[in-house]
């Protein structure tokens, strides 16, 4: 059931852990097929290197697990708001990756102080309230995901494909599982620049709006002309494909999956 999106979600899986996103069996990786109503999640607890695609458990959107022997992420339910409140995203990823773990624990959004933030996200990357002591006490995963949502009011969750989580760490998203890796590990690097660049110079100000729409729109908006463009017969441009003279990541690895045992 669901081969290829398994092997997705496996391939994401172990890209958190190779780009050191996630260490021993935090974080994890998820994708959802809309069509079945199925989501595809890493299992809990089990270590990254002996990971393979059939340990993967699928669930329908109320957590039943609908394939798979093993139990899924604790945070599933995390995911499972997060897939039904924003219906454009395609995968969800958690890690508690050094420097953005850090401003959530320092209980800030992290400001756009530069070009490279602009490029992935449009605006600070926004940091949800902490949740009340109820919500921790029941629910806490699924409450997660509601104060991630409730923080998302007035956002465009494709526009800001991330968030933190105040004492916690970050989600991130996008229309496929591999996007929310790239978008985790741009995150990553955008907080540690931002953390220096705080370190260098203390309360540095945020870019220009003009600035900041420029590199997020040329990238991101209806007008997009940045990277490889394809031509589609009527003088406009298509959508980007990426490249460039400063692409900020490479995609992530197309490594071959682990074979089944
Ligand atoms: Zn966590």
């Amino acid at each position: 059931m669901l081969t290829s999106l398994r092997d997705d979600v496996l391939r994401a899986n172990l890209e958190l852990a190779r780009r050191g996103l996630a260490l021993y069996t935090f974080g994890n990786a998820s994708a959802i097929a809309r069509d079945e109503g199925l989501v595809v999640i890493k299992p809990s607890g089990v270590p990254y290197a002996t990971m393979r695609a059939e340990d993967l458990v699928v669930t329908d959107l109320d957590g039943n697990v609908v394939e798979g022997t093993l139990h899924p992420s604790s945070d599933l339910p995390t995911h499972l708001v997060l897939y039904r409140a924003f219906p454009a995203i395609g995968g969800v990823v958690h890690t508690h990756s050094h420097y953005a773990t850090v401003w959530a624990q320092a209980g800030r959004e992290i400001p756009c102080l530069g070009t490279t933030h602009a490029d992935y996200f449009h605006g600070p990357v926004p940091i949800t309230l902490p949740l009340a002591p109820e919500e921790i006490a029941a629910r806490y995963e699924e409450n997660t995901g509601h104060a991630i949502v409730r923080r998302f009011q007035s956002l465009d969750p494709m526009r800001m494909p991330a968030t933190l989580v105040a004492g916690h760490a970050s989600f991130c998203w996008g229309k496929t599982v591999g996007d929310a890796v790239e978008t985790a590990s741009i995150l990553e690097t955008v907080a540690r620049m931002a953390y220096d660049t705080a370190l260098l110079r203390p309360d540095p100000a945020p870019i220009a709006q003009a600035l900041l729409d420029k590199h997020y729109l040329r990238k991101h908006g209806a007008g997009a002309y940045y990277g490889q463009t394809t031509p589609n017969g009527d003088g406009s441009t298509g959508r980007p494909r990426g490249g460039g003279e400063h692409e900020s990541a490479p995609p992530p690895s197309r490594a071959p999956a682990p074979r089944p045992r």
